[in-house]
């Protein structure tokens, strides 16, 4: 299991031996290089992982890596024991074990405590000086300096040490040294909508698949909050560094089960290397955080080198950032209109679609400043704006129309946003069937009161309301049983091979027959050709939105789409027919 086992107290610590870590072994490395304890690890299936010098002193030939416990202590195999010995490897409160009396004679007990790989054990014999359970406490005391309490990784405290002792010891043809800053994306929403107790969980899951993907050379360290970072050295670069990245983001693409409920976390990761990206520890952190940056940026989800140009692309998101917070009072905010399609040919209404008019960079997309405006508590004010705005676009159209507005997670948890809906649709007049609500499943991670109740409220005052994106999170069909969905937004992601992908084609239709067994309809988004567009129609989708149908329109040119849609859409419809 673990077969790079050592034994540390006789070994010297240089700091290309001593230092690289070797797998499972950050855990304990400094209990075993500083303890003059008969101290040892085990692993899951009982084998010796770790031990300090003096197990092997007194038990001489048996303390082998991958000896079996009972191998060193017998006594484990006696039913008098042993049952207390696996309560505790089975995750118990720490025990002491009275042994039977080793051969010199001297009583002696095992304190025996759980490990995040198995069991650690403590052997104590009478004898002068510190108490049995002083040294008990010295050993775990210096454990707790050194590691996070929640993940069982190294510390913060920990990983400045280390990396300030690596990038020390660069120089001359030394091999680099590879920071990788490893953060959760959407870790946050975790903790919001299901709870702190499930962000600790998901945090110490997190770091099981960081640690299970190290190997020789590679120490993790939890930093921060959900910020983790791996050191690796010795080891050829950049090749080694990119490698164990790519493990890293595959290590999170299967979802963390958390009290039940899937949770898709991916993780988002920053390298630099030592000496060429800084020659200390805090400049090789920067440099890692600012590739990180990029990577966040660049989709999440994946990992990013430092490059210099990268410090550009952070001086422009603070320039975004600052300006931002302008954006609005200077009118620079505008929407855009999407037309919603029922087959075979009328336009329903429109999705109204937010974009910056930024006076320099020119025109920004929402999955670009909306993230900022988030973050820096600006989405309520925005939100409130578009909200109006469009409802006053809709006045303007037939009344037959309806107008879909988007909802970020902010609004809809602000505790406020049934009150503004309300003010907002008096103070324009619409009726509140024109107006529908898109959400996406993040903010309804958990089930609470307050989240049906503000879905109710909304649904009472006559408002429709649809589940934006579906399927690309968590899907979670009880969503559809306890929340009043009147539509339900399959992501593009399943429409854009829609007429190639035999499994698109079943999950769409699985997905379309659920929703109308439950009375929703189901609207497919990003419908881009008109093989698309037929299949959905063929299979009774209700409503097509996508730039095959018509792509976001200005204020202007929405009356214009309106005036001319039916001829327009069934000339499109046409088309498609023709190349059936
Ligand atoms: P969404 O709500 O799923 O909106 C649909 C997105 O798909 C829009 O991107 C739209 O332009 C794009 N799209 C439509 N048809 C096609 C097609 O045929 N092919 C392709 N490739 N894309 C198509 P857009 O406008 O960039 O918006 C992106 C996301 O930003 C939206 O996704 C929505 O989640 C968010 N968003 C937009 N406006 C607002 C807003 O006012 N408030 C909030 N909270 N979020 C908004
Ligand atoms: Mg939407
Ligand atoms: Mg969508």
């Amino acid at each position: 299991m673990y077969p790079e086992a050592t034994g540390v107290g006789t070994e010297s610590e240089g700091p290309s031996s001593g230092d690289a870590p070797r797998p499972g072994e950050p855990l304990f490395a400094d209990l075993l290089a500083y303890t003059t304890e008969i101290l040892s690890f085990y692993d899951r299936d009982f084998c010796l992982t770790h031990y300090a010098a003096k197990l092997k002193g007194v038990y001489g030939g048996a303390v082998v890596p991958g000896a079996a416990v009972w191998e060193i202590y017998p006594s484990f195999l006696d039913a008098k024991y042993r049952d207390e010995f696996l309560r505790v490897f089975h995750g118990g409160s720490p025990a002491s074990i009275d042994l039977p009396p080793s051969p010199d004679e001297s009583p002696r007990s095992a304190f025996v405590f759980a490990t995040a790989n198995g069991v650690g054990i403590i052997e104590s014999r009478e004898r002068d000086g510190r108490s049995v359970v002083e040294e008990q406490e010295h050993v775990i005391l210096l454990h707790q300096a050194t590691h996070d309490v929640l993940t069982g990784l190294q510390n913060r405290r920990r990983f400045g040490d280390r990396l300030q002792r690596a990038m020390a010891a660069l120089g001359g043809s030394k091999p680099k040294t590879a920071l990788l800053q490893i953060d959760l994306d959407d870790f946050k929403a975790v903790n919001d909508t299901l709870g702190h107790g499930a962000g600790d969980t998901l945090l110490q899951l997190a770091a099981g698949r960081i640690r299970d993907a190290l190997q020789d050379g590679e120490s993790a360290y939890r930093y921060a909050g959900d910020e983790f970072a791996v050191i690796q050295l010795g080891k050829e670069q950049p090749a080694e560094a990119e490698r164990l990245a790519g493990s890293l983001v595959d290590a999170f693409k299967n979802p963390f089960v958390i009290n039940g409920i899937p949770v898709f976390v991916g993780s988002s990761i920053g390298i630099a290397f030592g000496p060429e990206h800084g020659t200390d520890g805090e400049q090789l952190m920067k440099a890692a955080d600012i590739a990180l940056y990029a990577a966040k940026t660049d989709g999440r989800g994946c990992a990013r080198t430092f490059n210099r140009s990268m410090l550009l692309l952070l001086e422009q998101r603070e320039n975004l950032r600052r300006s931002l917070r302008t954006a609005l009072a200077r009118g620079e905010l505008y929407l855009e209109y999407q037309p919603l399609i029922r087959p075979p040919s009328s336009v329903i209404g429109f999705e109204a679609l937010l974009r910056w008019r930024h006076p320099e960079v020119g025109i920004i997309p929402p999955n670009v400043f909306i993230p900022i405006a988030e973050a820096d508590g600006l989405m309520d004010d925005i939100g409130r704006w578009v909200l109006e705005e469009a409802c006053r676009q809709a006045m303007r159209w037939p009344s037959s129309l309806t107008v879909a507005v988007n909802l970020s997670p902010a609004q809809f948890l602000s505790g406020s946003l049934t009150d503004t809906v309300a003010q907002i649709i008096d103070a324009v007049g619409i009726d509140a069937d024109r107006l529908e609500l898109e959400i996406t499943e993040t903010v309804l991670l958990e089930q609470t009161i307050d989240n049906i109740d503000t879905l109710n409220t909304l649904n009472v005052l006559g408002i429709r309301i649809s589940l934006d994106d579906f399927g690309t999170y968590y899907s979670s069909l009880s969503y559809l049983k306890n929340f009043p969905f009147d539509t339900l937004k399959i992501d593009q992601y399943f429409i854009a091979d829609l007429d190639t992908d035999l499994k698109s084609q079943t999950i769409v239709r699985s997905i379309m027959n659920l929703a109308h067994g439950l009375g929703i309809n189901v609207t497919a988004e990003g419908v881009e050709t008109s093989a698309q567009a037929r299949w959905l129609i063929k299979e009774n989708c209700d409503c097509l939105q996508g730039n095959f149908l018509g792509r976001p329109l200005g204020v202007e040119a929405v009356s214009d789409f309106i005036r001319r849609s039916p001829l327009r859409v069934v000339r499109a419809m046409e088309r498609s027919n023709r190349a059936l």
